[in-house]
């Protein structure tokens, strides 16, 4: 058993390890997985309340019952945003939720996923075929087994979107944090092209998008954050970065009219929320001053 399980009163716990020294405890149900794979440690189990949910390196990634907050935000927020978004670039997103979002939008024709662990595609085909939901068999569907820095550095590919699913900035996921990996996605972004991604939580960390924001400054024009509200994320909101050479309203009326356009059965996304993601707590604007 590993580190991340322990034995309370009879219950088996899983403990998520955050250097903050807090983080969300769940009683497992049942373990399904928890071992090493390639380059980090994967836990999978069940919970009554949050469903399926798997941590990696003891930091929770995803949970059958709320997992479609977090992919709805950092997918539809930059598809409708730009509207006619041929080629995405997921960088990360091994469990597929992003894949399988991007690919409910029909002027998309090629989604490209770039991710580090192989083993992960695997296991979330295995534990989690709902939150792929056959995205990975899509023909639409490319999918790269690399280090993403390394890909934006060397491919001859250009994307409309590029939107980095990565776990947080320590071990494999770091590189997916630097001046060097953002000017690669900008060089493989087109004209108008949209950044977006994951950026931490801003009440624990608020280092995190005020470092992302002065790292992305330094390729892209306009550097953006918004918020979603994950139940199962420690601290309540997170905060995500859009960023871009273009200026785009995040605007209802304009929104919803995007949004009729290319209607999606949502349960979290709607441009009136898109619209509203990008007013920040004072606290979160504060902290990227
Ligand atoms: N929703 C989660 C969150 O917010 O933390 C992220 C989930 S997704 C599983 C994160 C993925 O990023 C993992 O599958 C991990 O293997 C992948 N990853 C980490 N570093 C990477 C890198 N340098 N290149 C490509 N993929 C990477």
């Amino acid at each position: 058993m590993s580190k991340y399980l322990h034995k309370i009163g009879g219950e088996l716990w899983f403990k998520e390890e955050m250097e903050e020294g807090i983080g969300h405890s769940a009683r497992v149900d049942k373990v399904l997985f928890d071992d090493e794979i390639d380059h980090q440690h994967l836990v999978v189990f069940e919970n009554a309340k949050y469903g399926r949910m798997f941590a990696l390196n003891g930091i929770i990634q995803m949970t059958s019952s709320d997992e479609f907050v977090y992919h709805e935000m950092l997918t539809h927020v930059p598809l409708y945003a730009h509207g006619e978004a041929k080629r995405v670039l997921i960088i990360g997103g091994g469990d597929g939720g992003i894949l399988r979002e991007v690919l409910r939008h029909k002027s998309v024709q090629s989604a490209t996923l770039v991710e580090i662990e192989k083993d992960v595609i695997e296991f979330a085909r295995q534990w989690f075929p709902e939150t792929s939901n056959g995205a990975f068999d899509d023909p639409r569907t490319n999918i790269v087994i690399t280090d993403g820095a390394k890909y934006v550095e060397e491919t001859d590919e250009r994307f409309d979107v590029v939107i980095v699913d990565s776990t947080d900035p320590v071990g494999p996921g770091e590189v997916l944090f630097t001046e060097e990996f953002y000017a690669g996605c900008k060089r493989v972004l087109n004209t108008g092209g949209i950044l977006t991604v994951q950026g931490g939580l801003p009440f624990l960390q608020p280092w995190e998008p005020k470092m992302i924001k002065e790292r992305q400054e330094k390729s892209f024009a306009n550097v953006e954050f918004y918020v979603a509200a994950v139940p199962t994320y420690t601290g309540g909101l997170m905060t995500l970065g859009f960023a871009s050479d273009a200026q785009y309203p995040h605007d209802e009326t304009w929104l919803a009219r995007r949004t009729s356009a290319n209607p999606l059965e949502m349960g979290y996304y709607t441009p009136e929320v898109h619209a509203a993601a990008f007013a920040l707590p004072a606290y979160i604007r504060k902290g990227l001053e």
